[in-house]
């Protein structure tokens, strides 16, 4: 191998390196759960020529090797920095996704399957709704508290 081709090969892999590294810190950095294109548009700011494909396919290898986390069902294609156990709440106005610890939920779990003789090693649930901001926002839009003062009025 020549020198340059070898001098190549290694500034390339250092290359790959250093974008995964980014891409790891960028998604670990926020509890905000970012799509591909989120962690795209954040890690071009440092690495101009990086292209969206590469973040998908380093978000992919990130999260079989277990240093990231995929979202699945209906959050399919949020990535979660946070590999500890933990549920979600996903605001179906405003898409955003919120950490949630429900310890009381892992005894349930195993409960139901012991039943069936399954063992339990881990489990997912995800609530649904609007969160207290998008809550809020409809009750006013709504004009949610005249309505109430209406009904409580007598006759
Ligand atoms: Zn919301
Ligand atoms: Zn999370």
């Amino acid at each position: 191998m020549n020198l340059t081709l070898e001098a190549n090969l290694r500034r390339q892999g250092r290359r790959v390196t250093n974008q995964r590294r980014l891409i790891l810190e960028v998604v670990r950095s926020t509890d905000s759960h970012p799509t591909a294109d989120g962690v795209f548009r954040q890690v071009r700011r440092r690495l101009p020529r990086l292209s969206l494909g590469t973040v998908y396919r380093n978000l992919k290898l990130l999260a079989e090797r277990g240093l990231i986390r995929e979202l699945d069902s209906r959050a399919f294609g949020r990535y979660d920095g946070n590999t500890t156990r933990h549920d979600h709440f996903t605001c179906q106005r405003c898409g955003r996704i919120f950490d949630l610890k429900i310890e009381a939920a892992r005894p349930l779990w195993r409960r139901a399957a012991a039943r069936r003789g399954f063992v339990v090693l881990d489990h997912r649930i995800d609530f649904y709704g609007l969160c207290g901001s998008c809550a809020n926002h409809r009750g006013r839009a709504k004009g949610g508290d005249r309505e109430r003062q209406e009904r409580r009025r007598p006759g």
